[in-house]
């Protein structure tokens, strides 16, 4: 019986096409059920090629909608190169609107390399590295703070620690116009999409705009502008479609992200009251929350403080915590 991973678009086919990654996942229901995974591929010629992915979380809404905005704006006239779009990667926690699978509760951006023989969320990911990764000079992989965090709109790659980025990625990335980027040390395990784009050899980013599982009009604008931006600056796209006016581009801080002291975890169960907002810049030893427990209100809540200098990148939405949950996470500035 044919197992296999399939994807419907010709990517020697010119001009724009549309298609499905199916994914065979037989179900009590349906027992020849296919996931499907809608892309869109506009091949406009030899050139520069890029990969850009929404959704590899399905409760991170930026980067679907602006992708799904651009590629019903773009036409061949205005790419050179070609460019192609998974605005809803991982579709199964995209519909359940979850961060992960709701079929096998995977999480598709820790799956990389994935395996062929295994579950939906792992074949997606294989599939992705084997057959579709490598076929683009560049990918950019777009993430927000999903339903729980808040997240600066930033810039973001991985790098080996004790390394710099290379000259082009750091260009691409103070090409998104954003005010922050931060670099995440990794080992060459990494199971991200970027992890797996730099193990191919690929330029790799990636941005986080905004959280909350919501939109809103700034994180929308942000991910629009820096959608073209990127694609301007490598020559991909010819005139923007979708990003209208455009602001004077921010000074670029680039941010480490690379220690523990970087992180604040709940150590107890209660409600959290932060101190601090997203892109505030906090200094080691800044009161950043108190948790208390709302049903015995006389006990005094446990303070937690910063323990490095830095910018608050991201923040826990939901006021009820656990232990283990990430409260703070900063950019390091030293
Ligand atoms: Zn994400």
């Amino acid at each position: 019986m044919f197992k296999g991973v399939i994807g419907s678009i010709d990517f020697d086919q010119r001009g724009a096409t549309s298609g499905v990654i199916s994914v065979p996942h037989s179900v009590d229901r349906s027992p020849y059920y296919q996931i499907q995974i809608p892309y869109w591929r506009m091949h406009a010629g030899d050139g520069p090629s890029i990969l850009l992915l929404g959704a590899n979380h399905g409760d991170e809404y930026e980067g679907p909608l602006v992708l799904t905005q651009f590629l019903q704006a773009v036409t061949d006239d205005d790419v050179a190169g070609s460019i192609t779009i998974f605005p809803s990667l991982n579709a199964p926690a995209v519909a359940a609107h979850r961060r992960c699978s709701a079929l096998d509760g995977g999480n598709l951006n820790r799956s990389y390399p994935g395996s062929a023989s295994g579950t939906p969320t792992d074949q997606i990911a294989a599939f992705m590295a084997e057959e579709i990764i490598p076929r683009h000079d560049t990918v950019f992989d777009f993430h927000a703070g999903g339903t729980s965090m808040a997240h600066v709109a930033c810039g973001l790659t991985q790098k080996s620690p004790g390394q710099d980025i290379d000259a082009a990625t750091k260009a691409a990335l103070n090409a998104m116009g954003l005010p922050f980027v931060f670099l995440i040390d990794t080992d060459d395990h990494s199971p991200t999409a970027i992890g797996q784009a730099r193990r191919a050899g690929k330029l790799a980013i990636g941005g986080e705009f905004g959280g909350g599982g919501s939109l809103t009009p700034q994180s929308v604008k942000d991910t629009q502008q820096a959608l073209e931006n990127v694609l301007m600056h490598l020559g991909i796209l010819k005139r923007r479609v979708i990003s209208g006016d455009q602001k004077p581009k921010p000074k670029t801080q680039f941010l480490s992200f690379n220690r523990a002291e970087l992180f604040i975890y709940a150590t107890q169960a209660g409600w959290c009251e932060p101190l601090a907002e997203i892109g505030d810049s906090v200094r080691a030893g800044q009161p950043a929350l108190r948790i208390y427990n709302l049903l015995a209100p006389q006990q005094p809540p446990v303070e937690h403080s910063f323990m490095a200098d830095g910018v608050v990148l991201a923040r826990r939405l939901h006021a009820h915590v656990e232990p283990g949950d990430c409260l703070f996470a900063l950019g390091g500035t030293t």
